[in-house]
């Protein structure tokens, strides 16, 4: 029997309670599989800093670093209570850029997918919806503005002034590329590369890169894009795209447009892989306008926890399995509030309703 340590940190605002329902959907797996998860849950995010005083604390170090994998909920506080946290101290600052440092997690996959029969859900007119989306945002993680130096201050001129410098060294892109190739070879063998270097020196070295990439496999069309034309055709004709590769904030800021166009943040799971070590994530953040209410869509936690027992425990059909049981609820006519507007013809049922319906 195979037996797995899993790092569990539900996080701020909505992560407790979308986590507790991924937990469940991962119980049922251990059952129905010769397999053990053995569950090790820590503090990460703004509770670690209020409990530990720091929000990425040694102890949960300790539990990741011992961990073959790592589901994470979604970590933060509303603009207003962040203020009560010094700024290097701050739960994306203080836990999650030194998370993705420390284990070089560089290749963040984030499906945008929405099924025909569930085109509904969007804002976008059936018609543009066809028969389904079903892209994949492949970003790189851990290098770009997020990471490079950083520098405040007053100029000569006695006025305050930033910079914050766009990193990227041929390696790093390099490592992305093949992931994105790869991911793209056993699709459509199409690759959209998402750019800017008609203004970006980064761009540019980016895209010299991806060609010598390329040339790896042959197999696989690139189409290059501006990133601004991305965003515009994200909206218009989304599925033309099937992968999708960029740098690091074009990725942040185009997946949440992702997660737009489906209708909701709350449909958008995601996996941020290295090469030793993984962690699982969805891609929207604590949502502290709706925490504690039972009212969060957890399909983006336990998504994230299919992609976990694909990619990190080769459990292919098992997370087929859990992606078909959500589908299968929406396809009943449930769904959470963000996806149950009145008037949509959705049944409303709450966070916990929707876990308990993916396990049954
Ligand atoms: P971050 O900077 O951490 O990505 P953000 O500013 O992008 O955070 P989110 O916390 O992702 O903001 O939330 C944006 C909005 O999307 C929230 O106000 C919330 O209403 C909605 N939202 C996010 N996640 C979910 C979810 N799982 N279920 C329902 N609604 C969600
Ligand atoms: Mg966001």
């Amino acid at each position: 029997m195979k037996n797995y340590k899993i790092a569990i940190m539900a996080g701020d605002g909505i992560g407790p309670e979308i986590m507790q329902e991924a937990v469940k959907v991962l119980k049922l797996v251990e059952e129905r599989n010769d397999v053990t998860f053995e569950l090790m849950p820590a503090l990460f995010g703004a509770c670690g800093y209020f409990e530990k005083g720091d929000a990425f604390p040694q102890e949960t170090k300790d539990i990741c670093d011992q961990a073959d994998a790592i589901i994470k909920g979604p970590i933060g506080l509303s603009h207003e209570e962040s203020k009560k946290i010094p700024i290097d101290k701050q739960p994306e600052r203080g836990a999650l850029l030194p998370m993705r440092r420390r284990y070089k997690t560089y290749a963040n996959y984030r499906p945008v997918s929405l099924p025909q029969s569930l085109a509904h859900f969007s804002p976008l007119k059936p018609e543009i919806i066809g028969d389904g989306i079903d892209l994949i945002m492949v970003r790189e993680l851990v290098g770009g503005l997020y990471f490079g130096n950083k520098e405040v201050g007053v100029n000569d001129d006695g006025l305050r002034y930033v910079k914050e410098t766009l990193e990227y060294d041929e390696n790093q892109i390099r490592q992305i590329m093949h992931h994105a190739f790869k991911l793209a070879s056993g699709r459509k063998k199409v690759l959209h590369n998402i750019h800017k270097s008609n203004v970006l020196k980064s761009s540019v070295l980016w895209n010299e890169v991806m060609e010598e990439v390329a040339t790896e496999y042959p197999d696989v069309k690139v189409i290059n894009i501006l990133v601004d034309a991305a965003a515009t055709l994200l909206c218009l004709n989304p599925t033309q795209f099937d992968v999708m590769v960029m740098e690091n904030m074009f990725g942040d800021i185009l997946s949440d447009q992702g997660g737009g166009i489906l209708g909701s943040l709350g449909l958008m799971p995601s996996a941020c892989l290295g090469d030793e070590k993984a962690y699982y994530e969805p891609s929207h953040g604590s949502a502290p306008d709706i925490a504690g209410k039972n009212i969060a869509n957890p399909y983006s936690m336990i998504g994230s926890v299919a992609m976990m027992l694909e990619y990190s425990f080769g459990m292919v059909e098992e997370a087929k399995n859990v992606w078909a049981a959500m589908q299968g609820v929406f396809a009943d006519g449930f769904s959470t509030a963000d996806l149950s507007k009145p008037g949509s013809g959705v049944k409303m049922i709450s966070t916990d309703a929707f876990g308990d319906k993916v396990v049954e």
